[in-house]
């Protein structure tokens, strides 16, 4: 490709509104241009690396026995209300009616299609001779983002493969799911990430049923816990905490006291006035679980973990009450509430047993209670593990310590046993003529984000670090002057060749001074650059510089051609 027959709008500055450096250079190395909030246009360069990461998705997922076929992004609303996830996706649903002669039509962009597959499954599979099978779509998904941002981390519009499987048991199950999380391991080594498996909710199968696949980097929306001694990684929701160690008691206890804490609701406000620390607080929680108040009790400067609460519930909604139900429970306005004198059944977090003299509300506008002792003062129901996981704390497997870390996730897998199969009819005979619910996984790739995320763990100063795998060209070709005839004869015959040697080329014929060229080589993150110049080519020699290098080479222009596209091939 001649750079100037295709479309490169590259930018020296930044533009508004890119916060992380994967945005700001897919906008300025022009591979992609915004059409809206949370949607964007694939400009030449950003498809071609979109492509690459594409195939090599398809590839393991064909090498892994999975098969492609392709659904219809348009799905009728009633599948959706069959499973329940009209209720359940809510406004990420995008669906609308449209007319078609003398009746409204209601349907729904696909945010996934578990739905269109188990039924399709339902129709065409009904004998156990027919399975197991797994089936893949690399398709554009629709997801209403209420908030887009970091580009295409985060967008309403995405490229996703999904794949299913289908089996009659669930030793089956297990091990098409292991193949899968084999291949997500080949095509995520394959595009050059630094990738981490992590431990993720579990499902109705239980164990070890679902892990993200997760690229670490600051700039992450997600999280993640490990522990460097035994590699355990969980993500926030789902990881465990080890045993906790019990803070120093105060040997003293002091009397309960009520303080005056004005306009001051939350533990950072209560704690600079009183100059007590976070961790000297009892954060009480007011939640409604399954329609039923309950309180949390948490250390001041601890996370509550809503999965965890439900699981010691052993509810299936949970929410945080709204202002009218803490102030039934509680008599006082939200930021004001305490373990003393509740109309709720209260849980507490272990970390909370281990506070003495804390600080707690007072169930009373403007007021809370210094010196809190247990069980002197109150009592709770049950001590669990309520929070989430912090940097430090012990890990659940070894003697290790966690760190909390900002990930992207980049893809899922998942064993979601037969929720969907139930609920749509994929059922098949055994060789006992006994009709079964099929046994499903499903497994998600964001395509948009393994290029995202590449950028995000792979870039300096000067812009894209590409790997060949998804370079959106393997060679740049650089001419210092495209107006010397010499230049251009020595560049439009390596160009030739290194095409018929099967390398991807870039031919900057811009007529543009070299420094300017330059910058925008490094920018746009091209692997290797090619630099023809009127001096070199005289003293028979041609300049190649990786990208990953800060210092130039030079090479024979004699079998330059062969010498480059062998080069190209050993770093493919
Ligand atoms: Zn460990």
């Amino acid at each position: 490709m001649r750079w100037t027959q295709s479309l490169i709008p590259t930018m020296k500055e930044s533009p508004e509104g890119a916060e992380i450096p994967s945005h700001v250079l897919m906008l300025r190395a022009g591979l992609i241009g915004q059409v809206m909030a949370g949607a964007y246009t694939y400009l030449p360069l950003g498809l071609r690396a979109l492509r690459k990461a594409e195939q090599i998705v398809r590839d393991e997922m064909d090498r892994a026995g999975a098969v492609e076929l392709l659904m219809s992004a348009l799905t009728p609303i009633a599948l959706w209300e069959r499973t329940g996830r009209v209720e359940a996706f809510g406004n990420v649903l995008i669906n609308f009616k449209v007319k078609r002669q003398n009746r409204q039509v209601h349907m729904a962009l696909g945010p996934t299609h578990e739905e269109v597959i188990t039924d399709l499954v339902a129709h065409h599979i009904n004998s156990y001779r027919q399975l197991p099978i797994t089936l893949y779509q690399i398709q554009t998904k629709f997801r209403n983002e209420e908030r887009p941002r970091f580009g295409v981390l985060r967008t309403s519009e995405f490229l996703m493969k999904d794949a299913y499987s289908f089996d009659t048991s669930v030793e089956g199950l297990n091990a098409s799911y292991d193949k899968m999380y084999q291949a997500y391991c080949n095509i995520f080594q394959r595009c050059g990430l630094a990738y981490l498996p992590v431990e993720a909710e579990s499902g109705p199968i239980g164990g070890d049923a679902s892990h993200e696949f997760m690229v670490l980097s600051d700039n992450g929306e997600d999280r993640v816990v490990h522990c460097a001694a035994c590699s355990y990684a969980a993500n926030l929701e789902r990881a465990d905490i080890g045993q906790r160690i019990a803070m120093k008691a105060v040997t003293q206890p002091e009397p309960l006291t009520k303080v005056d804490t004005p306009n001051a609701g939350s533990i950072e406000q209560v704690s600079k006035l009183l100059k007590l620390p976070p961790e000297r607080f009892i954060k009480t929680l007011i939640y409604v679980a399954d329609g039923n108040p309950i309180a949390v009790l948490l250390r001041g400067d601890h996370e509550a973990n809503e999965g965890k609460i439900r699981r010691v519930a052993k509810v299936t909604k949970l929410e945080l009450a709204p202002a009218e139900v803490v102030q039934q429970v509680t008599g006082a306005p939200v930021g004001f509430a305490g373990p003393l004198n509740l109309k709720a059944p209260i849980w507490a977090d272990h970390d909370v047993q281990a506070i003495a003299n804390a600080v707690i509300g007072a169930n009373e506008a403007d007021k809370h209670y210094t010196g809190a002792n247990m069980p002197r003062d109150f009592q709770v129901q049950s001590y669990a593990d309520l929070r989430n996981a912090g940097e430090g704390d012990p890990c659940p497997r070894c003697a290790g310590k966690l760190a909390l870390r900002h990930a992207i996730e980049v893809g899922h897998v998942f064993k979601l046993g037969t929720k969907y199969s139930d609920a749509l009819d994929a059922r098949f005979l055994d060789d006992k003529e006994q009709q079964h619910a099929a046994i499903m996984g499903c497994y998600g790739i964001g395509i948009n984000r393994i290029v995202a995320a590449l950028i995000e763990t792979s870039h300096d100063a000067n812009g894209i670090i590409w790997p060949m795998s998804l370079a959106p060209y393997e060679v740049i070709l650089t001419p210092l002057n495209v107006n010397q005839e010499a230049v251009m004869q020595a560049t439009n015959a390596l160009y030739e060749q290194l095409q018929k040697a099967g390398v991807e080329v870039l031919l900057d014929d811009r007529d543009q001074r070299p420094g300017v060229k330059f910058k925008d080589a490094d920018l746009i993150g091209i692997p290797l650059r090619v630099v023809i110049g009127e001096r070199g080519l005289k003293a028979g020699q041609l300049e190649i510089k990786w990208r990953t290098e800060a210092e130039p080479a030079m090479i024979a222009l004699d079998g330059a051609a062969e010498a480059i596209a062998t080069m190209v091939r050993e770093k493919r």
